[in-house]
């Protein structure tokens, strides 16, 4: 049995990062489902999930490794975005106890200041201005 099985996922192209995204995301929309009432959304969704489910089992299955390993990387370039986005959303928030960001009025880039320090005036790095803030 479990040499069949071995011999049937022979060049097999397996799981990858996209296919995981696609099996969690498919769970997501049938456990989702479950708590909306109207009976055309849940079938739309249970849809779309069996769909993906699908999907990725043909993408596991297919021994076009080539054009799966294109759409993996794919998937990965936007997994990276999104992953950046929220780095930095985070990173901000905790600047923010600690530091104050301020836009220079002439050239808008942004400038960070620590907190607490009373006025004082800020020197625009990239173009020089000069402008008082309260930190
Ligand atoms: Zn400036």
């Amino acid at each position: 049995m479990r040499e069949r099985l071995a011999r049937f996922m022979q060049g097999r192209y397996g799981v990858d990062k996209f296919s995981n995204f696609l099996v969690i995301l498919a769970l997501v929309l049938m456990v989702l489902e479950i708590f909306i009432p109207f009976m055309y959304v849940r079938q739309g969704l249970n849809s779309i999930g069996l769909l993906l489910l699908l999907y990725a089992y043909y993408r596991i299955l297919s021994r076009n490794h080539y054009k799966r390993y294109a759409e993996n990387e794919r998937y990965m370039k936007y997994h990276n975005k999104v992953r950046f986005f929220f780095a930095r959303r985070k990173s901000h928030m905790e600047q923010r106890r600690t530091h104050h960001i301020y836009k220079c009025p002439s050239c808008k880039q942004k400038i960070r200041v620590p907190k607490g320090k009373g006025k004082i005036a800020i020197t625009c790095p990239k173009c020089r201005t000069e402008f008082i803030r309260r930190s």
